[in-house]
């Protein structure tokens, strides 16, 4: 299944980046354009304003000065010397009608406003007004001004020039944005492709994988971004799988040794009693050796059940009060004559009381294991030692020390792995369960157990219970 299947690639990632990407430089321009463009547009009319409003300046005082005759003469001058097709001026009553005014040939279209008119008389210093001629498709500004008592100056100006350039201004602008746009668009893309080049890469390892490897790994690049975070937790997760994997192939290669031993025993005892003639003593005794490895096979069975359902968190122990130093005693009690046969010092040193929240059964079963162990690999004349401490809001200690074989520090990190048996221990029976189960049950109770060993010194595991409310309530 790609990625890059046409129909998918509105839907892709570089595409969509892209198109933001090119869409905020869009919109970011065009908005500086009109800030800019409103910008010029207000300098040219103030520009323009202050013009015309010079020029009323000028009139009032040629009137006040010279007189009317003067003004007449002075608004033809006027517009002649900036040019007829771009200045015009209008001496009007304040009724609104024009007395005087320069060659009005190419302002024909100008009317006078009333509303200007009034708003002069009404006390208004001045008024402008922008007037679009489409006969020119020019624009003109004009003011209306009171020059004197009873005389109203209406002079225009052409605002063609800076339209031309506004015009080429908007011209160039449209033309550069085109060109800029298409460059944004292009930027964008590599910019995305570069972004998400590290998702394919972790995508195109992680169809591989499903295609059946996990050495594949995806490559870091060492630029320390997110990508980088992403492949490396990738890698780790891979690393992860692929271990859990390969103790799952090793536990079923396990399992499968395991459980091949005792069927190959009891096929053996059926063929046995079925080609020869045997007596009834001898059928029984053949029977009962199918019934202990069948024994066998199910306690392995229901040992691993047990391991499985404890670490998955679906046969979860009660939190019941209990006391492990009665626990303890208890379990030393049963093992005391087990070690005594095999010519072993058991030493038993608990509190008087020491409770718990715990589930008994489970608790059992964790003692048994690690007494189990202490006493099959101590060899005679050697010690096992069981003790128990508890501290306030510290939790409870459970020490089972011993002086037996020890364990090579190279075996040290896998005894708790299911069905894994030191070297030194195959000639004692066993499943290579019995510290897996153990340590599932103490982690049920919120505790671990550790180890401390020396080869030939002897071994000491300690299972820690975390502290409780009923612990301190005890
Ligand atoms: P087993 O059935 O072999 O005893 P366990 O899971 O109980 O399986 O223990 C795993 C391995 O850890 C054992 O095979 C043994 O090598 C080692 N081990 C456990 N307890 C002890 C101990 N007290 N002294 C030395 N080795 C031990």
């Amino acid at each position: 299944m790609s990625l890059k299947k046409p129909g998918r690639f509105r839907n892709s990632l570089t595409f969509r980046l892209t198109l933001w990407y090119a869409g905020i430089f869009t919109a970011s321009s065009f908005i500086a354009f009109f800030l800019f463009y409103t910008l010029i547009t207000s300098i040219i009319q103030e520009k323009t304003d202050q013009d015309l409003l010079n020029q009323a300046g000028q009139f009032s005082a040629v009137l006040r000065e010279r007189g009317i005759g003067a003004v007449e003469n002075f608004a033809i001058f006027e517009a002649q010397a900036a040019g007829e097709q771009k200045v015009f001026l209008r001496l009007l009553y304040p009724t609104g009608q024009a007395f005087s005014s320069s060659n009005m040939a190419y302002w024909e279209d100008i009317a006078i406003r009333k509303e200007a008119i009034g708003q002069l008389l009404g006390g208004a210093g001045r008024v402008f007004e922008t007037v679009i001629l489409t006969t020119r498709r020019d624009q003109v500004r004009i003011l209306y001004a009171m020059i004197g008592p009873g005389v109203i100056l209406q002079v225009g100006q052409s605002m063609e020039n800076y339209t031309r350039i506004m015009d080429a201004f908007r011209g160039v602008f449209f033309v550069t944005m085109a060109l800029l746009i298409g460059l944004a668009t292009g930027i964008g893309w590599f910019m995305a492709r570069r972004s998400v080049s590290g998702v394919e890469a972790i995508t195109k390892t992680a169809q591989g994988i499903s295609g059946g490897t996990l050495e594949k790994r995806v490559p870091v690049k060492d630029r320390g971004d997110e990508i980088d975070q992403l492949a490396m937790t990738f890698n780790q997760m891979l690393d992860r799988i692929q271990s859990l994997v390969s103790e799952i192939r090793q536990m079923g290669d396990n399992i499968a040794h395991d459980l091949k031993s005792p069927l190959t025993r009891i096929r053996g005892t059926a063929e046995i009693a079925l080609t020869t003639g045997k007596s009834l003593t001898e059928y029984e005794s053949m029977a009962s050796s199918a019934i202990e490895e069948c024994d066998r096979l199910l306690e392995i069975i229901n040992t691993m059940l047990m391991i499985s359902k404890t670490e998955a968190g679906v046969e979860k122990p009660t939190r019941e009060k209990i006391d492990l130093a009665d626990l303890v005693r208890e379990a030393c009690e049963l093992f005391g004559t087990t070690a005594e046969d095999r010519g072993l010092t058991l030493s038993c040193q608990v509190p008087q009381r020491c409770v718990i929240a715990g589930d008994v059964r489970m608790i059992q079963r964790l003692l048994s294991n690690l007494l189990d162990n202490a006493i099959k690999y101590t060899s005679a004349g050697g010690r096992v030692d069981v003790s128990l401490s508890q501290t306030e809001g510290q939790g409870t200690t459970l020490t089972v020390k011993d002086t037996g074989v020890g364990i090579d520090a190279a075996e040290l990190p896998h005894i708790f792995e299911r069905f894994y048996r030191g070297d030194r221990s195959r000639s004692e029976s066993g499943t290579g369960l019995g510290l897996s189960l153990a340590r599932a049950i103490a982690r049920a109770h919120g505790g671990d157990i550790t180890v401390k060993s020396s080869l030939h010194e002897g071994s000491a595991f300690a299972a820690t219970f975390p502290p409780s409310e009923k612990d301190v309530s005890a």
